[in-house]
């Protein structure tokens, strides 16, 4: 095989790259990963994980630190500063794939670019994201840290609503700030949190119509200043964090048609087998359609397409194989 020529390209060294990286290199396969800054993605920026099993307590980097090694110890190259540009399918059916200095030809391409959590973008929000004291995107990933603490909530999205529920089982009180006074949110979910809105006693209280203009503190959260959108009267809540729910932005622009996007960016699959509509190219992760946004399913995500893989790589024909489990819940 020439030395530009790959088995299996992964695009994206996050936790899902990483995962398919390991399975592929560990299978024999001629593997790359071609990361746009260096490896890890956003398990970088956390220097507490709990959730990872295995690690009663781990901080990002040395995860990686550890992920990263056992990749390369299995033969996978991970070739660092190479943001993935554009990719092509020849007319071989090998697939292109270029960075802005060089390109890559691999028969088997996994799509693992990622996603961010869309800012709210007001003064503090930065501050104290970076230095990890007290601006958090991750209901699931961090309520546990503010277990008897004051926590305010934004958004009014299914995923705002969930998490929140989530941290009012750890925190002393949470305040849910939404724009509007409708939650987007289903109605099934809305229900609950007005269950225990209503409660008497409860420690969820809403804060509707209303949009948090900055997040002020000493070398850590200390308050979140609110609007009113209606009455535009400012109001300052006492707290020790912010979690931020008002979505995610799919890494997904330089796709550009060569795989489906839905409507808001995420890479259409079907989440069995993890096939794009394009044949042998594969997604996993935070990229993809339905994604649980977790490390370890991000993980997970990877090893599956490093497995399903394989059966692109016997018989290209696989490709339009049908779910062997096409069954709706109702049926099984
Ligand atoms: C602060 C923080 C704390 C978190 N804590 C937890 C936790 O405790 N537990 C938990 O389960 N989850 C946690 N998460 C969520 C978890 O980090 C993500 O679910 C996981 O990282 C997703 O992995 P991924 O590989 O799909 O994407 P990412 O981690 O986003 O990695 C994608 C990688 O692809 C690269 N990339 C993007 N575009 C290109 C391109 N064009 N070319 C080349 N490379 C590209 C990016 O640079 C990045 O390195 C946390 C997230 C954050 C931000």
């Amino acid at each position: 095989m020439s030395d530009n020529k790959y088995d299996c390209i992964i695009i994206g060294a996050g936790p899902a790259g990483l995962g398919a990286g390991l399975y592929a290199a560990r299978d024999r396969q001629k593997t790359l990963l071609l990361e746009k800054f260096y490896p890890g993605g956003q398990i970088n920026t956390t220097d507490r994980i709990e959730n990872y099993p295995g690690f009663e307590n781990i901080s990002g980097p040395d995860l990686v630190i550890k992920l990263t090694a056992q990749v390369k110890h299995f033969g996978g190259e991970i070739k660092t500063s190479a943001e993935v540009k554009k990719l092509n399918r020849r007319d071989d059916g090998l697939i292109e794939v270029s960075t802005s200095k060089e390109t890559f030809i691999g028969k088997v391409v996994i799509l693992t670019p990622g996603s961010s959590y869309r800012p709210l973008g007001v003064p503090g929000e930065e501050e104290f994201r970076q230095a990890g004291t007290g601006v958090s995107y991750c209901g699931t990933c961090d309520a546990p840290f503010y277990k008897d603490k004051i926590v305010v909530a934004v958004g009014g999205g299914n995923t705002a609503v969930e998490d929140t529920l989530h941290l009012a089982k750890f925190a002393k009180k949470v305040y849910m700030v939404h724009r509007r006074q409708e939650f987007r949110a289903t109605p099934v979910l809305v229900d609950e949190l007005m269950e225990l809105v209503n409660k008497p006693d409860s420690n969820l209280e809403l804060k509707l119509d209303s949009v948090v203009t900055s997040i002020e503190g000493e070398g850590k959260v200390q308050k979140a200043v609110l609007k009113n959108v209606k009455t535009e009267a400012a109001e300052e809540i006492s707290c020790d964090g912010v979690f931020i729910f008002v979505g995610m932005i799919p890494n997904t622009d330089f796709l550009d048609g060569f795989v489906g996007l839905t409507g808001s960016g995420f890479i259409q699959c079907d989440t069995a087998y993890l096939r794009t509509k394009t044949p042998g190219v594969f997604v996993a992760g935070d990229c993809r359609v339905g994604a649980a946004m977790q490390l370890v399913t991000a993980v997970a995500d990877g090893i599956n397409a490093a497995i399903w893989m394989k059966h692109y790589l016997r018989d290209p024909n696989w490709w339009n194989e049908p779910l062997s489990d096409s069954l709706s819940p109702a049926e099984w």
